[in-house]
């Protein structure tokens, strides 16, 4: 007579490691479209990628002055606050601004 094996268990089933969420940086650039040239000096240094050139308005007149070689805008979930734009934008016109997190949370 043949001794019956107990069946193995099946081996459990490791964990999937818990995904980290990236902490955004505590400040963002903002350009201010009306001294914005187009020139897309700050596109060149943006190590991330997150600035676009976007076409100015039908009728800048009505906006004070905004290019009609388009403005470039930022994507606030992916700038990282590293202040490159900021620093070689020929016309001076990006800030870096608190987060509203960041200033929702201070308050
Ligand atoms: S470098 Fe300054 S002026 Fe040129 S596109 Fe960027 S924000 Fe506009
Ligand atoms: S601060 Fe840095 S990451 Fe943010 S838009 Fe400017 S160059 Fe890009």
């Amino acid at each position: 007579m043949s001794e019956t094996q107990a069946p193995t268990p099946p081996k459990p089933t490791p964990a999937a490691p818990p995904v980290k969420k990236k902490k955004k940086s505590p400040i963002v650039a903002v350009v201010h479209p009306e001294g914005c040239t187009g020139c897309e000096v700050c596109i060149e240094f943006c190590p991330v990628d997150c600035l676009y050139k976007v076409p100015g308005p039908e009728n800048p007149e009505e906006h004070g002055y905004v290019s009609v070689n388009g403005i470039v805008i930022v994507d606030e979930e992916v700038c990282i606050g590293c202040k490159l734009c900021a620093k070689y934008c020929p016309w001076d016109t990006i800030d870096m601004v608190k987060r509203v997190e960041e200033l929702s949370a201070a308050a």
